[in-house]
């Protein structure tokens, strides 16, 4: 998660301060390693944090959890030996600095309603309050963070998002309306509010649509709390994702006996990365891959499965493969993670702007930050001010 000092040092020497600054590029809201490491190779991290803040609200939460694939996947020190560890080196870089200034436009006379407060949301209130608006803000639980509270503590502790979130909404043009849940948005149509930017996410995890499927749990619902669920038998998760890993070593961590992943296609076709395959050999997690569940039943205690094999066909259509049917009778407890959908379709208003996963579908919390940054520099471009 965070560099040691040792290693930290080490990392912060590896950048070859490329002029072109490909990290940055690559980056989706569009921070500089390039920058924050230059200063903070100077021992100016008061600068470097201000340098990742000015492009990233969330830069700790960021530096913990964001995936390889953008500013070190572009990093070109992977052309000489490996590429440097840049999200570390972000959340190293933030841990370090307590205080920071944050510099806001004055009030531009202009107020915005912000509905939903996960990363899109949290993006786009924090550009907005940058650039002079006022805010109000709605979210239906009683806290911030969206789908980034399912993220085990273990990759992301809570306090993080938390300080976060502290440092954006100490500004008083905020106001914050938590277990608020906006259900239609005439109520917010007439208000004098110049835009809505509506964040929801995806609220609808999907079915496996099997009989007995009552019997399994959603990961949400697991993730939202593990301590509920410790089981020192046999876990079974269905899916193949990323949610479905941290549901995976979740339990492995809680002491499950055997924790085995059900997955419908092939280990090269899991969208998971390379981290998170290595963490799942090392918690011995068996992944049965081309194997999909037919039912589920429950006989006293236990679970009973019934699945059955895939392959791909000549149209590369997946389908069952006729005879491979087996009854698994040993499992404590069978988790569903298959993803989800938005709970909702949008609805056409000029004055309602969308971000983050409710539009884009599944993404990453960078992508979502910079989808609601996006609405608001904009908004700012269409007011023309
Ligand atoms: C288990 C898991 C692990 C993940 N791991 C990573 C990772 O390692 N790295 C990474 O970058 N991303 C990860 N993600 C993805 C990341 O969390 C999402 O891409 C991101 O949270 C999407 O942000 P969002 O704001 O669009 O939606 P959400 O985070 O879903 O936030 C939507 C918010 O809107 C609120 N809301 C919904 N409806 C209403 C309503 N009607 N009124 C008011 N409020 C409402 C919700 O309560 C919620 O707070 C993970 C996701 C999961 C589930
Ligand atoms: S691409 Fe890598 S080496 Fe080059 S400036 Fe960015 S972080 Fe440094
Ligand atoms: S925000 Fe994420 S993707 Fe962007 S530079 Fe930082 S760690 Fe890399």
């Amino acid at each position: 998660m965070y560099l040691s000092e040792v290693q930290f040092k080490a990392e912060l020497e590896k950048c070859l301060q490329c002029k072109t600054k490909p990290c940055m590029t690559a980056c989706p809201v569009k921070c500089s390693p390039c920058d924050f490491i230059r200063y903070a190779k100077n021992g100016d991290f008061i600068r470097a944090a201000g340098e990742i803040l000015q492009q990233n609200p969330m830069g700790e939460v960021c530096g913990l959890i964001c995936p390889d694939k953008f500013c070190m996947k572009a990093c070109v020190r992977t052309n000489i030996d490996a590429p440097i560890k840049i999200p570390a080196v972000q959340a190293t870089i933030m841990r370090k600095v307590n205080k920071i200034r944050i510099d806001y436009k004055p009030y531009n006379g202009k107020k915005i309603a912000i509905v939903g407060l996960g990363p899109a949301g949290i993006g786009a209130v924090a550009e907005a309050l940058k650039q002079g608006f006022s805010v109000d803000a709605f979210e239906k639980e009683d806290s911030v963070g969206g789908a980034l509270n399912l993220i085990p503590d273990e990759r992301l502790p809570k306090e993080v998002l938390l300080k976060e979130w502290q440092r954006i909404s100490e500004n008083p043009c905020l106001k914050v309306y938590f277990s608020t849940e906006i259900s239609d948005y005439n109520s917010l149509l007439n208000q004098d509010y110049e835009a809505i930017v509506v964040a929801l996410g995806e609220q609808k995890s999907r079915k496996l649509g099997v009989e007995g499927e009552q019997f399994a749990i959603d990961y949400t619902e697991y993730l939202k709390n593990p301590q509920k669920y410790v089981i020192s038998g046999h876990v079974m998760i269905v899916g193949g994702g990323a949610a479905a890993v941290d549901c995976a070593l979740t339990a492995a961590r809680q002491g499950a006996k055997h924790t085995e992943m059900l997955v419908r296609r092939g280990i090269s076709n899991m969208r998971i990365t390379a981290a998170e395959r290595d963490a799942l050999l090392g918690a011995e997690v068996d992944i049965t891959t081309m194997t999909k569940p037919l039912k589920i039943e429950k006989s006293g205690d236990r679970l009973i499965i019934d699945t059955i094999k895939t392959e791909f066909d000549e149209q590369d259509k997946l389908v069952e493969v006729a005879g491979t049917q087996i009854r698994r009778n040993n499992i404590d407890l069978i988790i569903t993670a298959l993803g989800s959908d938005r709970a909702e379709e949008p609805v056409e208003n000029a004055k309602i702007i969308y971000a983050g996963d409710f539009i884009t579908g599944g993404s990453t919390a960078v992508q979502a930050i910079a989808s609601g940054k996006k609405t608001i520099t904009e908004l700012v471009e269409k007011l023309n001010f």
